[in-house]
C-alpha cells in the first residue's frame, strides 16, 4: 500500500520546553542563560553563549545591554535583508566552529522568523554535521541540537513554535526546513514589550502569517482536533487585534504574541494550504520576503478562501497597511515558468487543500493567471 502523502509523522507532538510570558519577561533571560552556564563543564560544554541577534537591534543598547551576554560570548549579527539561505547558514556554522564555539552552553536567538530559524539551524548543524541541504526535509536531523533559547521580536511566524527552520537552497530552488523534533526550541521568552519598536507594515504583513497559517490549515483536508482547537483560538486572538483600533496597543501586541505562538503550534500539527506555496514562489523566483509574500498571494485567492480574503482585506483597511499590488505583472515567459515550478513542488500543502490531483486544478496557465492576479 502507498504512503498517503500527507502521512508524516505527526504522530506525537512536541512542543517547546518551557516559556517566561509577558511584559518584561526579557528580564528572565539571565537566569536562565547562567544556568546553563553553571552545567556546562559537567555536560562537556564551554560555558559561553553564542548570541544571533536581529541586526535591527545593532545600534539598540536598551536591549542588546540586558540579553546577559560577557565578553567571552559570541554576539552575531544576523542580516534580515534576505531570508536563510542553506550556504549562508553553513558558512555561519563554519565561522562558529574556527572560533573555538562549538560546544556553547547555549544559542540565544533574538528576532524575528529569520534570526530564530537561523538559530534553530545552526544549532541542529553544530551537533549533526554536515551541510544544511542534507536536513532540508521531515525528521532527518539525527541527534538533539545544541541547547536554544528563542527571543522573538516580532510576532507572527510561530517559528518560535514550530519544529521547522525554512531555509532556502539556492542551486535546488527548493525552500524547505528541517522539519524535526530536535527543532524544536529548548526555552522561549515572549515579552510584548518587544513588539513595540517594529514598523507599522511589518508587524501587519508578520502577524497575518499567524492568521494566514491557521486560515489555510483550516480549510485543509488534514484535520485533527488539537491543531483545530490551537487554530481557531488564533484566529479568534487575531480578529481581536487586526480589527480593533489599533493593533498595536500593549493588549494588541500581547494578543498577537500569544496567537503567533499557538498558530505555531497549530501548523505542527497540519498543514497550510495555497496561500504557503504561492508565497514561497515569490520568495524563490522575485526574492520577496515570506509574511508580505502572503499577504500578495492572498490577493489572488478569493475562490479559494472566499470568506478570509474578505476579512484580509477587511483588516488591512482597518489597520490602514498597504499590500502592494502588480508584483507579477509583465514577467518573461520563464520567470512564470520559474513561479509555477517553485509553487507547485509543494505537494503536501497543495494535497491538504485541494487533493492528490492538485496539478489538474493548477495547471500552468491556471497558477500564471493567478499570478498575474496579485
Ligand atoms: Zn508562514
Amino acid at each position: 500500500m502507498n504512503r498517503p502523502i500527507l502521512d508524516t509523522g505527526i504522530k506525537v507532538v512536541k512542543n517547546v520546553g518551557s516559556f517566561n510570558f509577558g511584559a518584561g519577561a526579557l528580564d528572565n533571560l539571565l537566569q536562565h542563560v547562567d544556568t546553563r552556564r553553571a552545567r556546562a563543564t559537567t555536560a562537556n560544554e564551554d560555558g559561553r553563549v553564542v548570541y544571533l541577534v536581529d541586526e535591527f537591534f545593532f545600534d539598540r543598547p536598551e536591549t542588546l545591554d540586558r540579553l546577559g551576554s560577557t565578553s567571552q560570548d559570541r554576539i552575531d549579527f544576523v542580516p534580515t535583508t534576505e531570508e536563510p539561505k542553506t550556504d549562508a547558514i553553513d558558512e555561519r556554522v563554519a565561522d562558529l566552529i574556527a572560533a573555538g564555539f562549538s560546544a556553547p552552553a547555549t544559542l540565544v536567538g533574538v528576532g524575528g522568523g529569520i534570526t530564530l530559524d537561523t538559530t534553530k539551524a545552526v544549532a541542529n548543524l553544530l551537533t549533526n554535521g554536515g551541510k544544511a541541504e542534507d536536513y532540508q526535509g521531515w525528521d532527518l536531523v539525527r541527534v538533539p541540537g545544541r541547547h536554544k533559547i528563542g527571543v522573538p521580536t516580532i510576532s507572527g511566524t510561530g517559528s518560535e513554535a514550530t519544529r521547522t527552520c525554512i531555509m532556502t537552497n539556492i542551486r535546488s530552488g527548493l525552500k524547505l526546513g528541517m522539519n524535526s523534533d530536535h527543532t524544536v526550541f529548548d526555552h522561549l521568552i515572549l515579552d510584548p514589550e518587544l513588539t513595540a519598536t517594529v514598523p507599522r507594515d511589518q508587524y501587519f504583513y508578520t502577524g497575518m502569517d499567524a492568521y494566514l497559517h491557521c486560515v489555510e490549515a483550516m480549510a485543509g483536508s488534514y484535520r485533527n482536533a488539537v491543531g483545530d482547537a490551537y487554530a481557531r483560538e488564533t484566529l479568534n486572538l487575531c480578529r481581536q487585534l487586526f480589527l480593533a483600533d489599533d493593533m498595536m496597543s500593549p493588549e494588541s501586541r500581547e494578543r498577537l504574541m500569544v496567537a503567533s505562538y499557538l498558530g505555531g503550534c497549530a501548523i505542527g500539527t497540519s498543514y497550510v494550504g495555497l496561500v504557503h506555496p504561492f508565497s514561497a514562489g515569490l520568495s524563490v523566483v522575485l526574492g520577496v520576503h515570506h509574511c508580505i509574500a502572503n499577504c500578495m498571494a492572498m490577493r489572488a485567492m478569493t475562490e479559494f478562501y472566499p470568506a478570509a480574503c474578505t476579512e484580509f482585506e477587511a483588516m488591512a483597511e482597518r489597520q490602514q497597511v498597504t499590500v502592494p499590488r502588480g508584483v507579477c505583472r509583465d514577467l518573461s515567459d520563464a520567470q512564470y515558468r520559474a513561479l509555477y515550478d517553485a509553487t507547485v513542488i509543494h505537494e503536501k500543502p497543495l494535497t491538504n487543500a485541494l487533493g492528490s490531483g492538485y496539478r489538474e486544478v493548477l495547471t500552468l496557465d491556471r497558477v500564471v493567471e493567478l499570478f498575474q492576479a496579485m
